[in-house]
C-alpha cells in the first residue's frame, strides 16, 4: 500500500475519499449549522499534504442517508464552507459530483488548491459500487487516495470500484494510522491485553467477541449487553433491556472464555429510562420493575483495576445510557482509567460512536493513545476481516 510520501503529487489531480458525515442541524434562521467538526478536522493533515506537495485536492465523501437522490439536507455544502474556514484558504465547491463541469473546475483549480464535490450518494450507483459510476468518478482523478477509515467496510463506488479504474492509489494518513493502530492490536499485542466492549446489544457483537476471544487476556463487558450474558447466566434483571433471541449464544460465548468474560456485578438502577428517575446501586440480582441503566461503583472499581494493569486495552461501547448524564459515571470512569493507563505506558485505542463521543466529552481524547473514527469498520477489523475499501488500495 503506498502512503503519501510514496506519491508524485505535483500538479496531479488527487481524488480523496474522505469522511465527511458530519451531523448537520437546522439554524435558528433556518441556515443549516454543522455540529460536531472531528470528522472534518482529521482530514486536515491529508488534505495540507497534498496541497503542500502541489496537488489538487478532490475530496469526496457521502453525509447521511439521502433517499432516492439529491436532497439539499444533506449537500456537502456547508461542509466545504466550514473547510475553507479551518483551512484558512479558498475552497471550491461542485454542486455535481461528475461530469464535465465537475471536469472543468478541476481543471480550472490552481495547484495546490482544494475542491469539495456533492455527496456521493446523491447518485444511486454509489452503494451499489456501480461500475459506470466508479469509472466517472475515476475520469476526474491521476491518483486516488482513501482517507476514510470509517467507510472502508464498504464496498462503495467512491470506496472500492473506483480504485479499479485510476491507475495510482494510496492510503489517507488517517487511514494510514488507523491500520498502523488496528494492527498492533491483532499482531502481537502485549499482554495482559484487556478488551471492554458494551453498547446496546450483543447481537452486533458476538462476531467480534469470538475474534477477541482469541487474543485477549479478559474481556469486560458493560452497557445493555450485560443483561443478555446475565440473564443467560440464570440472574434476574428486572426489565433492563437485554435479546431474549440471544440468550443460548451468550451462554455459550460465557462457557468458551473460560471465565475470561467479566460482568457487572453491581448496577445502577432506576425504575424509569429517564435521567431524573431516582437511582439507587443494587448487587446481584436486579428487583423486578427495575431496569439497569449504568454499571455500579464496585465493578467499576473491579474494571479499573483491570484496566490499569493491562499493556494493550481496546474499547468499543458505553457502559450504560452516558447520553443521560446521571448515568455516566461507568462510561467516564471507563474513558478516565484508559487515559491513566495509557499514562502507564499502555497502548489504549478506542473506536464507535458512542465511546469516541464518551472520550470527548470527558475530556481525555488527547490522552488516548488511537481513537478510532470507525466503529463498524473498526469492529469488522478487529474480526479479522478484509476492508473492501483498504484491500482495494494493495
Ligand atoms: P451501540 O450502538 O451498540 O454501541 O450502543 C450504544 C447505546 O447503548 C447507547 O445509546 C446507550 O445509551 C445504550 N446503552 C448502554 N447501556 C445501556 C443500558 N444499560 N440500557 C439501555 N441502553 C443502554
Amino acid at each position: 500500500m503506498k502512503t503519501l510520501s510514496d506519491l508524485d503529487l505535483k500538479g496531479k489531480r488527487v481524488l480523496v475519499r474522505v469522511d465527511f458525515n458530519v451531523p448537520l442541524h437546522t439554524g435558528a434562521n433556518g441556515e443549516t449549522v454543522l455540529g460536531d467538526d472531528t470528522r472534518v478536522r482529521a482530514a486536515l493533515s491529508t488534505i495540507n499534504a497534498i496541497r503542500e506537495a502541489g496537488g489538487k485536492t478532490i475530496l469526496m465523501s457521502h453525509l447521511g442517508r439521502p433517499k432516492g437522490g439529491p436532497d439539499p439536507q444533506f449537500s456537502l455544502q456547508p461542509v466545504a464552507h466550514h473547510l475553507a474556514t479551518l483551512l484558512n484558504a479558498p475552497v471550491a465547491f461542485s454542486a455535481e459530483t461528475t461530469g464535465p463541469a465537475v471536469a472543468d473546475q478541476i481543471a480550472a483549480l490552481p495547484e495546490g488548491g482544494v475542491l469539495v464535490l456533492e455527496n456521493t450518494r446523491f447518485l444511486a450507483g454509489e452503494t451499489k459500487n456501480d461500475e459506470n459510476l466508479a469509472r466517472d468518478l475515476a475520469a476526474l482523478a491521476d491518483v486516488y487516495v482513501n482517507d476514510a477509515f470509517g467507510s472502508a467496510h464498504r464496498a462503495h463506488a467512491s470506496t472500492e470500484g473506483v480504485t479499479r479504474f485510476v491507475g495510482t492509489t494510496g492510503v489517507g494518513l488517517l487511514m494510514q494510522r488507523e491500520v498502523e493502530y488496528l494492527r498492533k492490536l491483532l499482531k502481537n499485542p502485549e499482554h495482559p491485553f484487556v478488551a471492554i466492549l458494551g453498547g446496546a446489544k450483543v447481537s452486533d457483537k458476538i462476531g467480534v467477541i469470538e475474534a477477541l476471544l482469541e487474543k485477549v487476556d479478559t474481556l469486560l463487558i458493560g452497557g445493555a449487553m450485560s443483561y443478555t450474558f446475565l440473564k443467560a447466566l440464570g440472574h434476574e434483571v428486572g426489565s433492563s433491556k437485554y435479546e431474549e433471541d440471544k440468550l443460548e449464544e451468550a451462554r455459550s460465548l460465557f462457557k468458551r472464555a473460560e471465565g475470561r468474560i467479566l460482568l457487572p456485578v453491581d448496577h445502577l438502577v432506576a425504575a424509569a429510562f429517564d435521567n431524573d428517575a431516582p437511582q439507587r446501586v443494587v448487587e446481584g440480582g436486579i428487583p423486578e420493575g427495575q431496569m439497569a441503566l449504568d454499571i455500579g461503583p464496585d465493578t467499576l472499581a473491579h474494571y479499573r483495576t483491570i484496566v490499569l494493569n493491562a499493556q494493550t486495552v481496546v474499547w468499543n461501547g458505553p457502559m450504560g445510557v452516558f447520553e443521560m448524564p446521571n448515568f455516566a459515571r461507568g462510561t467516564f470512569g471507563i474513558a478516565e482509567a484508559l487515559a491513566e493507563a495509557t499514562e502507564k505506558g499502555a497502548l489504549t485505542v478506542v473506536g464507535g460512536g458512542d465511546s469516541v463521543a464518551a472520550i470527548t466529552q470527558s475530556g481525555f481524547e488527547d490522552r488516548i493513545s488511537h481513537v478510532s473514527t470507525g466503529g463498524g469498520a473498526m469492529l469488522e477489523f478487529l474480526e479479522g476481516h478484509t476492508l473492501p475499501g483498504v484491500a482495494a488500495l494493495d
